[in-house]
């Protein structure tokens, strides 16, 4: 039934288009071209529910990486200058190619991610897409300022573009993010060189190609170079990039902040890591309601979600009912190959990933927390190559302890009782994250204190999980630097200057 759905879905013009990604090594995209470059390190990319090898790379060297500079900068000079409209223009083309290309994109991050088909088809791909269409929109509302100077001076701001912004992006959501970033950096008149996980490229290789298929921008504006860590040092440390906009891991953060200060010092955007915390007071509104809505926003997207709720803290009143309907819940669980319509969890990520999840479990074992449920691979059926992991929860869990303080980014939840809102609040902020964080109440005085106490980018009150391009994204402490959507995105991709004239 699995291969059934699976051929099905594939045995479309799909079919034709995966089956290519095994004949030609993907290289390079600059210039509107294929990088010619076959030589360097060839990454195989495997589909994480079978093993199956799915498509071939050259990783780019760091020459390819200056050549994608060079270009950029050199589109540079004439794309800043396209007048806005007709740039909001093209983005809305932008947003309408991969409209219309939905399927093929949404298979494309599924057999490459494992995440469900259904979620990449429902969740990535429309956002992909209009996000292009909300930046397309601001392009001409961005307003600068006209400051109120002394008498006999004007004096006036212009937001202008940096020039080449590289961006990289992680495996989670390899084709979204990378949109998150593409579409504010070209409305405000950059070009782009972006690089996808050496993991996941695969979705973002076929958008960037049929961009540019399309005929819809100025060569050099948007370049795509491929492979992992020593493709993206070389961008971070490139003397030509004005800005780095990255999301993915802690630690790769900080190697960016030490490559942005030997080169150029170019700007950083960094979104990164989180452990974030969900808390069930006594006086949750609607018990039932944030058990269903904890569990999802816990466990969708396989777990591999940076804002998920990964820490549960649920006041004594409600404890023990909260952690048995969490586990009734987990227990039913389908882990699946992601194109069959009966699954409710794809596979995760890659080998290492899943290794490093099946190590935290091990810790949670030794430690002797409460293993609710979960706790092991799921074969899926009959295929133990598939890299499943059940979702798994451990109950009584000490907030000290490395499954409760480091990211898991998995199907893996700890909870933990608390008794007062001062305790819980210090046991939530301490962490050295602070992405995101939610709590559940009736009381309007609580919502609103405990919303000011919370040290994170993103409070979430009576519904964990909310995300609009309106809303700033983002964390703060160790999650990272700065926001993106809304205008905060278009503010990270400009430079203000300050215009003086004496009248
Ligand atoms: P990662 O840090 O290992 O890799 C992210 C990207 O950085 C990849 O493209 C990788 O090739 C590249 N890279 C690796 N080393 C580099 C270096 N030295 N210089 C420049 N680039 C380098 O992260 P990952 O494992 O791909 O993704 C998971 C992480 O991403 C998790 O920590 C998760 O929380 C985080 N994440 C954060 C957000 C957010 O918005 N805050 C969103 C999604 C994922």
């Amino acid at each position: 039934m699995t291969s059934a759905i699976q051929d099905k879905v594939l045995s479309t013009a799909q079919k034709v288009k995966v089956d290519l990604w095994l004949q030609t090594p993907k290289t390079a995209l600059i210039n509107g071209q294929w990088s010619t470059r076959v030589d360097g390190i060839a990454t195989e990319a495997k589909d994480p529910a079978t093993g199956r090898v799915i498509g071939r790379f050259v990783d780019s060297t760091a020459g390819d990486v200056d050549t994608a500079v060079k270009a950029a900068r050199h589109a540079f000079s004439s794309w800043k200058k396209v007048p806005r409209r007709e740039r909001a223009s093209m983005l809305n083309k932008i947003a309408n190619v991969i409209r219309e290309h939905s399927a093929e994109l949404a298979t494309l991050e599924a057999l490459n991610n494992g995440k469900l088909y259904r979620e990449a088809y429902v969740d990535d791909l429309p956002e992909s897409a209009d996000v292009f269409d909300y930046y397309a929109g601001w392009v001409d509302k961005f307003y600068a300022e006209n400051c109120p100077v002394d008498e006999g001076f004007l004096n006036y701001t212009r937001h202008e573009p940096l020039g080449v912004c590289g961006l990289i992006v992680p495996w989670n959501f390899p084709l979204l993010l990378a949109m998150w970033k593409i579409a504010p950096a070209l409305a405000m008149g950059n070009t782009v060189v972006v690089k996808p996980s050496e993991y996941t490229s695969m979705s973002l290789i076929r958008a960037v190609e049929l961009i540019i298929e399309a005929d819809i921008l100025p060569q050099g504006v948007l370049n795509l170079v491929l492979g992992g860590a020593e493709a993206g040092r070389a961008l971070c440390e490139h003397p030509g990039v004005d800005k780095i906009s990255f999301t993915g891991s802690t630690q790769t953060g900080k190697r960016i902040v030490q490559s942005a200060g030997v080169s150029n010092l170019k700007l950083l955007g960094l979104e990164l890591g989180g452990k974030s915390a969900n808390i069930v007071f006594d006086d949750v509104p609607d018990l039932q309601f944030a058990i269903a809505r904890s569990f999802q926003a816990m466990f969708s997207h396989k777990g591999e979600k940076c804002s998920e709720p990964t820490r549960l803290f649920v006041q004594k009143k409600h404890y023990e009912t909260f952690v048995s309907a969490l586990k009734d819940l987990a227990d039913k669980v389908i882990c699946g190959n992601q194109f069959d319509e009966r699954a409710e969890q794809g596979a995760q990520c890659h080998q290492a990933h899943f290794d490093k999840i099946m190590h935290y479990i091990d810790l949670g074992n030794k430690a002797g927390f409460r293993l609710v449920a979960g706790g092991k691979q799921d074969v899926a059926g009959t295929n133990s190559e598939g890299l499943f992991v059940r979702p798994t929860i451990f109950a009584d869990v000490d907030n000290n302890h490395a499954i409760a303080k480091e990211e898991i980014f998995g199907p893996v939840l700890v909870v933990t009782p608390f008794s007062t809102e001062e305790e819980v609040i210090a046991m939530a902020n301490d962490t050295i994250y602070g992405l995101a964080a939610g709590f559940w109440t009736s009381d309007v005085s609580r919502a609103h204190r405990v919303a000011a106490e919370l040290d994170a980018g993103m409070v979430f009150i009576n519904r964990y999980g909310c995300y609009d391009f309106a809303s700033p994204f983002g964390g703060s402490k160790q999650s990272g630097w700065g926001k993106e959507m809304a205008v905060h995105s278009l503010h990270s991709y400009t430079k203000l200057k300050s215009v003086w004239v004496k009248i």
